[in-house]
């Protein structure tokens, strides 16, 4: 063939390259997580997450101003309690963390699209993502009780304003019931971004610093689903669509690129990638260091998820993607 074939034709200028670049990030893309605290004026660096931040409401509100102002059509709701028990109350209560940044943010950025992450390891005293019987120190989870508590924390948040209810709790017959929950509340018309392929991941420690959720005991693996495997993702995957699961997750995003890839040939629902704590942290780590270029190495790692099916990433890098983009 050689050298009939040369690839490097279409490679020779700016220009060229464009015209036949396969996968593009946009600002569209992007979802920002956000940790809501309670209080007022309160911005807490994470020390394991630089440039991220607890914010109490007030915070949150002018920082959901700044995202919505950057292009980025969405945040996903995190939050940490004044107390926790073993009811997760503040997950469920009206008056919850999230329910108020909710109101708050509908309030002050109408057309900003909140997500809330459904989920009760932040509420609960032991950091589980549910109940546990009594005296249990393994952490397995109770799964059908905990499901009651789950629809109720997603109609209070659906209530307060959350304009996508987003399970993440690897509970089976969540995202039913959650549905359920929710038609009988009168939001026929919030959608579910479930976490459908969520893997109990090394990957997640800094989060558990940025939410203050790290398990008290045990660990997560009895309801989080094993690194090894894929097969059972698209189980996973195949379940939260019979509920009715209007998008999917894959979490983690970079070691689990196979994953997106198999999930997006799988089924034509949107796939969101969550581009998670670990790898931020890390690619911070290195480019304070000096060792890495941020900027390049964000928009790759970025263009990888979209290469490899992601529609939509959750990420911490995305206001400033969004100001790269804008370049
Ligand atoms: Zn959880």
């Amino acid at each position: 063939m050689f050298p009939i074939h040369r690839p490097r034709r279409l490679r020779q200028t700016t220009q060229l390259r464009r015209m036949v670049r396969e996968n593009v990030v946009t600002t569209s893309d992007l979802i920002y997580p956000l940790f809501a605290v309670p209080g007022e004026g309160i911005a807490q660096e994470v020390k394991s997450m630089p440039g991220v931040y607890q914010l109490s409401v007030d915070k949150i509100v002018a920082e959901a101003k700044e995202v919505y102002d950057l292009g980025i059509p969405s945040i996903i709701l995190f939050g940490i309690p004044d107390n926790k028990d073993v009811e997760a109350t503040g997950a469920w209560h009206d008056c919850g963390i999230v329910q108020k940044a909710a109101t708050a943010v509908k309030e002050a950025v109408p057309e900003l699209v909140i997500i809330a992450d459904t989920c009760l390891c932040e509420y609960t005293s032991h950091g589980h993502c549910g109940y546990l019987e009594v005296g249990d120190l393994s952490g397995r989870v109770l799964n059908d009780p905990t499901l009651e508590l789950l629809q109720k924390t997603a109609v209070s948040q659906a209530k307060a304003g959350a304009d996508i209810i987003a399970p993440s709790g690897m509970m089976d017959g969540f995202v039913q019931a959650i549905r359920t929950g929710l038609d009988e509340a009168g939001f026929q018309d919030t959608p579910i971004l479930s976490y459908a392929a969520k893997y109990a991941s090394a990957y997640y420690g800094p989060f558990r610093d940025a939410a203050e959720s790290a398990p008290q005991f045990g660990d997560r693996r009895t309801y989080q689903m094993d690194p090894a495997n894929s097969q059972e993702a698209i189980k996973e995957i195949e379940l939260d669509i019979a509920e009715g699961a209007d998008m999917l997750m894959i979490k983690p995003a970079l070691a689990y690129m196979d994953i997106i890839w198999r999930v997006k040939e799988a089924t034509n629902l949107p796939v969101a990638a969550y581009n998670v704590s670990g790898e931020y942290s890390m690619v911070k780590a290195a480019a304070l260091n000096g060792w890495i270029d941020e900027q390049k190495v964000v928009m790759e790692t970025l263009t990888g998820f979209k290469r490899s099916g992601a529609d939509l990433i959750l990420t911490y890098h995305a206001k400033d993607a969004a100001r790269w983009l804008q370049e």
